[in-house]
Formats: structure tokens, sequence, C-alpha cells
């Protein structure tokens, strides 16, 4: 049976290949070197929604310089771009070129990092490199763990091995504690893990937005007097409202003494702990029995990449080991080698997986974990400076100060009228989206509309972030006076 055109076995040939993958890396360093004269947002304009869902499926092929001009005129003009040095919303994801280049070799080779005998050294770096991790964050040599999509995943995942080796999967009148600043994905995660609303305890915070450690207490303790059964707290090491870091320590000996699990969602926050003098700020995180860490918020990997640690490698097996007649072999080989922990299909969630840690291995050692460190630590300063700027202004009043790189305000208009301030707060962020030289995204504390800035990115200059926030000021002045022009029935 003669099969001649490539594009029968889908592929193309080599020159073909080449020329679309040159094309598609001249299109990648142009963006990347020049990323800062492009806009931040992209308006969403609804004759390209149309185009692109009315399209029928391809019955024919057609030619990639084609599809690649559809990518570019369809997606690329309508998505916001994570990793402009000008973008300061939710948690940012300033990439990498060489992680970048890493998840184009994993693809490109199809790696399968599931079962150690099928992709030996794949698994070894996923090793070395949660190996790294867990020197960084300080947890204990037994301490293992695995590679998954995204904080949402590493925290679900975090939970149910919480659920398992601390109830034994026996969830009856179980309890878990978090504060009001927790992340959605942990009452989520709970959720998803068959656990009723009323089994989480949502701590009101303190004034500077942390976990206070009285009021889990007594809640525990009443918990406890009730009959209930609680087991498990799940900490923040950075909110993505404002950065603040709850007590780790001080939640850590409580646990000790309480008989409880604690979780850390360090999502974004636990990568301070890479710079030695931020690091005093996560005390306590190296005593999680779970920790998650997302590699491509602050530690500048392409999405998705996060990690979850654990501290004892034989929980993960202990929550996801299955058995396969189909896979004995493969397994019967990996265990006289190496053991368990380096089959990572059940070490988690998923089956067949990619190599996310390939990305995270190459950029650390190409750039150093002296420079990664230096990154951290430039979000750290950009975040204050933007506060000394937000308070020279006079217009702004900063409602929770520079910390893990966020701060947060609010407009303060002429006259000192509250409804406002709400107004021109709520206001501003579509007006900046619009604006499209920078964008920030609004949040709420204490029931009230918040800016807040996330200045992860090290390739942020000072300059972009002088030019933010007079940006700022000239939209909230035209929001008041619009506003003042036009007041809305309230
Ligand atoms: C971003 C974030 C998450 C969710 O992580 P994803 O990587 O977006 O899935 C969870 N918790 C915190 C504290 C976060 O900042």
């Amino acid at each position: 049976m003669r099969n001649t055109n490539p594009r029968d076995q889908i592929k193309l040939g080599a020159d073909e290949m080449r020329e679309m993958g040159y094309r598609i890396i001249d299109m990648l360093v142009d963006y990347t070197g020049a990323q800062a004269q492009f806009p931040v947002t992209r308006a969403l304009d609804h004759a390209t929604f149309e185009e692109i869902l009315s399209e029928p499926i391809p019955e024919t092929g057609s030619t990639w310089e084609d599809v690649l001009e559809q990518f570019e005129r369809h997606v690329l003009t309508t998505i916001d771009h994570l990793d402009h040095p000008r973008f300061f919303a939710y948690i940012p994801s300033p990439s990498n070129f060489v992680g970048v280049m890493a998840d184009t070799l994993a693809s490109g080779y199809n790696i399968f990092n599931s079962l150690y005998p099928l992709g030996t050294g794949a698994a070894i770096v996923e090793r070395a490199t949660i190996g790294w991790l867990r020197k960084l964050c300080g947890m204990p040599e037994e301490a293992s763990g695995l590679f998954v999509s995204g904080g949402a995943v590493a925290n679900l995942t975090g939970l149910a091995v919480a659920r398992q080796i601390q109830l034994n999967g026996d969830m009856r009148d179980a309890i878990v504690y978090c504060s009001d600043q927790a992340h959605f994905v942990i009452s989520r995660g709970l959720r998803i893990l068959g656990f009723a609303p009323e089994q989480l305890r949502e701590i009101q915070t303190d004034d500077d937005f942390r976990l206070p450690l009285a009021a889990l207490e007594r809640a525990i303790a009443e918990d406890r007097a009730e009959g209930k059964r609680p087991f498990c707290v799940a900490a923040t090491a950075g909110t993505t409202n404002c950065g603040a870091v709850d007590p780790l320590n001080d939640l850590a000996d409580l646990c000790e003494r309480e008989g409880l699990w604690l979780h850390v969602d360090g999502a974004y926050g636990a990568s301070a702990c890479l710079t030695e003098h931020r690091k005093m700020e996560l005390a306590g995180m190296e005593r999680a029995h779970s920790l998650t860490w997302d590699a491509h918020k602050w530690m500048f990997q392409p999405v998705e990449c996060s990690a979850l640690l654990v501290r004892d490698r034989h929980w993960l097996s202990a929550t996801f080991k299955e058995t396969a007649h189909f896979l004995t072999d493969a397994e019967a080989h990996s265990k006289e080698e190496v053991g368990e922990e380096m089959n990572f299909m059940y070490q988690g969630i998923q089956l067949t997986r990619n190599f996310r840690a390939l990305k995270f291995w190459m950029s650390l050692k190409v750039f150093g974990l002296g420079a990664v460190r230096q990154a951290v630590e430039r979000g750290f300063k950009l975040a204050e400076l933007a506060e000394s700027l937000l308070r020279d202004s006079g217009r702004w009043e900063v409602v929770t100060p520079a910390q893990m790189a966020i701060v947060t305000f609010r407009y303060k208009p002429t006259d000192d009228d509250e409804a406002l301030a709400n107004r021109v707060t709520d206001e501003l962020s579509g007006a900046l989206a619009e604006n499209g030289f920078a964008f920030a995204s609004t949040t709420k504390l204490r029931g009230k509309t918040v800016m807040r800035l996330c200045t992860t990115n090290p390739r942020t200059t000072s300059s972009d972030l002088r030019q933010t926030i007079l940006l700022m000021d000239r939209l909230a002045a035209d929001l008041e006076r619009r506003a003042k022009d036009a007041p809305t029935r309230e």
C-alpha cells in the first residue's frame, strides 16, 4: 500500500516543517523582544467571535500559512498578554523564552512522563527538579511531589492527600479551616472531593487580612465540642487579593498540638522563599504537610506549571495508587530500580502526563538560581516603589501596603465622597483596558472595591510603573469629572 502524500500520514515535508518552525520562532522572538510596544489588552470584537464560531469543520486542509495568519487575526488580536511588562492584573505570568522552547521540546518529542520505564530520564528530571523546590522551601528530605497544571489542581491534589492520610477517606463530620481570603479553589476543591459546604469554616481575617489564631482555636474547640472532626487547616502564603501571609509558624504549632493537617497554598507567594531575607515572611511554610507552589506565576514559566509538595513521599502513592494488569510488567521493572514514586501516574490525578518539569529545569539551568532570586526580589521592590508613587500622588489611599509584590489602593476624590471613590475605583480597570497601555484589576477588601497592582514581572521598569500611575491619575480624574456630570441614580 503506497502512501506518498505526507499529508495522508498527518505530517509535513522536512522543508515545510523547517519553514513553519522558523516562521513561528521569528514571531515569538519579535513578540518577546518588543512586548512593551504592544497594547497589553485587546478589544473583543463580536464580528471576530462570530467568524470563529460559524466556521465549518474543515474537510480538506489548507496551507499552514493561511492557518497561522488566521491565528494571528483571530487569536492574537483578542488576548490579553499576561507576560507584558505593564500587565499588573490578577497574578501575572511573566514567562520566559527558555521555558517556551522547553515546552516545544516536550511536545516535539511527545514525552510521556507517567511511568518510569517509558520515560526514565524525564521522570528523573522531574524528581530532581521537585527536589530543588523541596530544598528551596526547606521541607524535609522525605518530602516529594509532582508537577501539575496549576494551583487549582495542586490544591485539589493536596486536599485529596489530606483526606486520604488524615481521614482514611472517611469524611463524616470532618472540618477544614481557612481564612476568608483563601482562594476559591480551596472551597471548590473540597466540593469536588465530596465535602459539604458546612465542612469548610472560613474564619474572618484580622486587620492585616491574615488568619487569626485565637478565632481559629475557638472554632476548632467549638467544633470538637459539637462532636465534629477538625482535620485540616488550609493556610495561604500570599493571598491573591493583597499578598497577605497567614501566620504559618503559629498555624504549624497549632496543627501539631491539635493533630491537624497543614496545607499551605503558596501558589504565587511561595516563591518569596527564593530570597534569603524575604524568606522570613514565610517562616513556618516548610512545616506544611502539603504545599502548592506555581512555577507559572512567580517562577517565570509559561502556563501550565505548578508543583505540589508533600512532607512524606509515601502519601502520594497511598492516595493515588491503583492496579492495572496491562501495566504490570512495566511496573515490576520500575519497582526494582527506583520505587513507586517515579511512576508519576500513581502520584496524582493524571495518567497521561506531559513533561512540565522540563521547562522549569531548563530555565533554572540556563539563567541560574541567582538570576531567578533577583527577579523575585525585583517584584518586591517594584511594589514598594508603586506604593510610594501612589502615596506621593495624593490622589490615592493605599489600602494595603506593598507585600509579596502586591499593593492595593482606592481613589481619593477631591471632596472625600465615599460613593464617588467607589464608582471611580470600580470603573478604572475598564478604562485602563480600553486605553491598552497598562492593565490592572480590582478586587474587594472588606466589601470595598480596591485597585491592585501585582508587580511580579522582572521586565517591568520603574518608568513602566510611573507612567502607569500617571495614566491612572488621569483616567481617574476623567472618571470623577464624568461621574459628577452624570450622577447615577443610587
Ligand atoms: C493563582 C492562585 C491559585 C490558582 O492557581 P492556578 O495556577 O491559577 O490554578 C490558587 N491560590 C492562590 C493563592 C493563587 O494566587
